[in-house]
């Protein structure tokens, strides 16, 4: 059999007869009943047997039948009959004749009940005739020795109940010592951890019987792989298939499925043995298929059983920045724990933050990340289209696979940074005003973000039909320009841009516009009509451009009733409209809240308001609202703007834009040393031209000082605090002096302090201390000094000396405002001018390093050499230790110390002098050199 190797178990046979071991009378029926003989006898083992013989060998024709009891055939279909017996050879008797047999016949008959006893040799098959193998044989000494034949034969297939056997003997001597009737089964057993239950073997010979097995407790079958084997006709398990294998959290152990102790697990059936919980998990069970993480350790979702727990990463490190106008890139260095993990990435949370209200919100969609916000793989990124001059913060955070699920504190880097200004954005919108032979005005809206105080606006322009396009470019000062010297009808292309402290924006759309015709006849009286209202707007134009103040300011004292004067300039707002949100600070007259006001058909805005407060008296009410009735008559981008004022209710109010950044005295203490020059020069050339724009009015200020300029979100610097009289007594610094009357000293002029001589130009002394502040960021000038001792300092010709890192222009520009002589000092049209120009040449703006530190003596050091008392350029260079560049100085020409006193940085490197140490030592003495001078003569020198 080819499978008889494979077989696994022997099977054990079902006994369906056995005679030996009946010890009683078998009682078979015997036919005729002089046949067969039931006998009791010993076995070889000499084991008491019955036995049934038959030994007519004498006589001829014999045909003795036996037949057993019935025999149930169970569940089985082939039977075995097991037959032992012992056979005379007939030689071996004496005297026999030819009638001796040495075989007999074995039958069966089917039934599926008992029938009787009578034997129908007709319904008998047959199943075999049985010869000995062994027969009795004569011994050496003449006994005779038995020979036990066992011979086997299988009946079936069987179909009814039960069957008999029955044995024929034709003449034969024979006993038959036992019989033993079984059929074969496959015993239950457990194979590949699946249980196969007791089979009965098939009924042909050769067949198999397919069994399916169950699996034992805690197994499950293999995928596609059930559990199977074959039991064969023998009764051998066979050609075991598929299998059954532990559920997870359970493994084998012989043939059963155990649960994986504590602190081990099995993730999956698959796997064959428990493991050890991974590093920061446990499980305090048994029969786990996975281990708990420990606290602050977490598993991904992508994570198999069989990893480590990890946590999320600690924070980037080295976080850097740079700013670039609007626009910030980041650079870090990975977190010193990826939490056990190789999937970091970082994330960026972009916040912008106000000043007062300390407030943040987050940037939202507005801002573009590069290359993304986050799942960022390398330790950059750019953030662009920031606000300019905003506050923003950034956090870097390093994120793996587990941050999500973590609950702790998140780790992150983070850099708070203002950002510089933007360049305008783009003049969208022009309108074609006038379109003549030779002119063309245009007027446009101002950009939709200015990003700051645009100071002129650039229109360029050519022929559309010309092919080299050669451009021409006109400026104006204001959103209107007249375009000359153009042929008629020609198609000309224009497109403007706006210009500010930042720079410039881009150009605008191009719009075109095709002149008119040349006319003839009465056509030229038209065009001298034209020319000459043409004249007109371009006077006019340049009327605008130069004094863009043509309202005078009119003193509200000059109103014998204040209240029309208050009615004259103000806007009477209904209380309603108004919604007083907290407090902000405390005026003279009573609070000063921030709130909304929200007028019929607008857009509601963030305001100041002033209140007066209850109890107040008439004066007190005419002076409050006093402020209303000046602010009311501007109207500039640098002055603060009056919303309207309630009188006809209470209390009583004046409604002011709201500045977010408040005073800018307190604001650039706040941001010591955060600013570019360039920025800090931005807010000096807005209150200059607020400035300005007052002084065109006629408008004497009398209290300029930082802590009188508000500054709003987009670091836009503006004039506030008007009033007559009472805007002096509300200022903490002012002080009484000799001639009367409180002045603020520190920031006022000689003039207007002795005789109250006030004036623009006194205000524009006043700037020149608000330049010092705004460079200082807030430094109070003249320190501790007293205001006697300012006063005296400042009689003998004391400056104040550059603050730290201030371009030495800028500080010539503060002493030019010094300048004894009222009429010596700049007009704030100039000073707009001078400083239009730094901020167009941002080199003018570079500080040598070490040439501005603040002197140690506020005013004057006293252990330098008086350099005025040289008379020589080369007494001066030995004095200061660089008589080496004598003939450098004398080959450019620098004969007298007046000439050295204007050099700037750029002429020393001029000179041919390298090294940087000396270049600094040089300028420095220059400095000391002028104020030295300015001191001597009281004037400034002009570089
Ligand atoms: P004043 O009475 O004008 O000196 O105002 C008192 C304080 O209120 C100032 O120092 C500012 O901090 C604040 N304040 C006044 N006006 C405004 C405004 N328009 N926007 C924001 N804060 C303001």
């Amino acid at each position: 059999m080819h499978y008889c190797k494979c077989a696994l178990y022997v099977s054990s046979a079902v006994i369906l007869l056995d005679s030996k071991a009946q010890q009683t009378e078998l009682e078979w029926i015997s036919s005729p009943p002089s046949g067969w003989e039931e006998i009791s006898g010993l076995d070889e083992n000499y084991t008491p047997i019955r036995t049934y013989q038959v030994c007519q060998v004498m006589e001829p024709n014999q045909n003795n039948w036996l037949r057993t009891n019935w025999i149930e055939k169970g569940d089985a279909q082939r039977i075995f009959v097991e037959l032992k017996f012992t056979l005379r050879d007939c030689n071996s008797l004496p005297g026999v004749v030819g009638s001796c047999k040495e075989t007999f016949n074995l039958y069966y008959q089917e039934t599926d009940v008992e029938v009787g006893r009578n034997i129908r040799e007709s319904q008998y098959v047959k199943i075999d005739t049985i010869a000995a193998d062994e027969s009795f044989t004569q011994g050496d000494l003449g006994e005779r020795k038995m020979k036990l034949n066992t011979e086997v034969r299988i009946i079936g297939p069987l179909s009814r109940r039960g069957f008999y056997l029955a044995f024929q003997d034709v003449g034969a001597c024979i006993a038959l010592v036992s019989v033993k009737v079984y059929h074969k089964k496959c015993w239950s057993i457990i194979e590949n951890l699946a249980t196969f239950p007791d089979t009965v073997t098939g009924s042909e010979f050769s067949s198999l019987v397919e069994v399916e097995g169950t699996c034992v407790n805690d197994a499950e079958e293999e995928a596609d792989n059930s559990p199977k084997m074959h039991c064969s006709a023998e009764g051998e398990w066979l050609v075991p298939i598929g299998k059954c294998i532990c559920k997870a959290g359970f493994h084998q152990k012989g043939d059963a499925c155990e649960p994986c102790g504590r602190g081990f697990y099995k993730s999956s059936s698959q796997d064959l043995q428990c493991s050890r919980c991974p590093a920061h998990s446990y499980n305090d069970r048994e029969g786990s298929w996975r281990c708990d993480c420990e606290d602050g350790y977490y598993r991904a979702l992508s994570d198999p059983p069989s990893v480590a727990c990890t946590r999320p990463p600690s924070a980037p490190q080295n976080l850097l920045y740079n700013i670039n106008h609007t626009t910030v890139s980041l650079e870090w260095t990975p977190p010193a724990d990826t939490g056990g993990r190789n999937d970091v990435t970082y994330r960026i949370i972009c916040r912008r933050c106000t000043w007062e209200p300390e407030e943040c919100f987050s940037c939202g969609s507005n801002v573009g990340y590069l290359p993304q916000q986050s799942g960022l793989m390398d330790t950059y990124v750019t953030i662009a289209d920031l606000l300019a001059h905003a506050n923003y913060t950034f956090e870097v955070e390093a994120v793996n696979g587990v941050s999500d699920l973590s609950r702790t504190q998140r780790l992150f880097a983070a850099v708070s940074i203002t950002t510089s200004q933007a360049a305008p954005s783009q003049v969208s919108e022009v309108m074609r005003e006038r379109v003549q032979q030779h002119s063309v005005q245009l007027s446009w809206q101002e950009p939709e973000q200015p990003n700051g105080v645009i100071t002129e606006y650039e229109i360029k322009y050519y022929e559309k039909d010309q092919k080299d396009r050669i451009y021409s470019t006109v400026k104006s000062k204001s959103t209107s320009a007249t375009v000359n010297n153009l042929k008629p009808s020609t198609a000309y292309i224009f497109q403007i841009r706006a210009f500010t402290a930042a720079g410039y924006g881009t150009f605008g759309p191009r719009v075109e516009v095709t002149t008119k015709e040349e006319s003839t006849g009465s056509g030229e009286q038209n065009s001298i009509c034209e020319t000459a209202i043409l004249s007109f707007f371009f006077f006019y134009f340049l009327l605008i451009v130069k004094f863009p103040g043509t309202k005078t300011y009119i003193d509200p004292e000059t109103y014998e009733d204040p209240n029309r004067a208050v009615h004259q300039f103000a806007k009477e707002l209904d209380a309603s409209c108004i919604k007083i949100e907290r407090v902000i600070g405390a005026g003279e007259f009573g609070e000063v809240c921030s709130g909304r006001l929200k007028l019929p058909g607008k857009r509601d805005v963030s305001v100041a308001i002033k209140t007066l407060k209850v109890g107040y008296t008439e004066k007190q009410r005419r002076d409050f609202l006093c402020e209303a009735s000046i602010m009311g008559q501007f109207d500039h981008p640098n002055v603060v703007h009056l919303e309207g004022v309630v009188t006809r209710g209470k209390p009583v109010m004046i409604v002011i834009e709201y500045m977010e950044n408040g005073s800018l005295d307190a604001f650039l203490r706040k941001h010591d040393g955060q600013f570019t020059v360039i920025q800090l020069v931005g807010m000096l050339r807005g209150i200059a031209a607020g400035m300005r724009y007052l002084s065109d009015m006629g408008y004497v200020h009398r209290d300029l000082a930082a802590r009188n300029i508000l500054v709003n979100s987009n670091l836009v610097c503006k004039v506030s605090d008007f009033g007559l009289s009472r805007v002096i007594d509300d200022d903490p610094e002012a002080v009484y002096t000799t001639t009367g009357g409180k002045i603020p000293v520190r920031w006022t002029a000689m003039e207007a302090i002795q005789y109250r001589k006030f004036t623009s130009a006194s205000d524009v002394w006043s700037y020149g201390i608000v330049m010092w502040e705004v460079m200082s960021y807030g430094e109070r000038p003249y320190w501790d000094m007293s205001n006697q001792d300012v006063i005296k300092a400042i009689e003998e010709g004391y400056r104040l000396p550059a603050p730290m890192d201030c371009p030495p222009g800028l500080h010539q520009l503060m002493l030019d405002c010094w300048q004894k002589d009222r009429a010596d000092r700049p007009k704030f049209d100039q000073i707009v001018g001078i400083l239009d120009k730094m901020i167009r040449n941002p080199n003018t703006l570079k500080t040598p390093m070490g040439t501005c530190t603040r002197p140690i003596s506020p005013l004057l050091d006293q252990n330098t050499p008086d350099f005025t008392s040289f008379r020589l350029v080369s007494e001066w260079l030995e004095a200061i230790k660089m008589e080496r560049y004598v003939d450098n100085f004398t080959a450019a020409g620098y004969s007298s110390l007046e000439s050295v006193a204007r050099m700037t940085i750029e002429d020393v490197m001029s000179l041919g002098i390298s090294l940087v140490g000396h270049q600094k030592k040089i300028m420095s003495s220059i400095q000391t050199m002028r104020a030295q001078m300015l001191h001597l003569h009281g004037t400034g020198i002009q570089v």
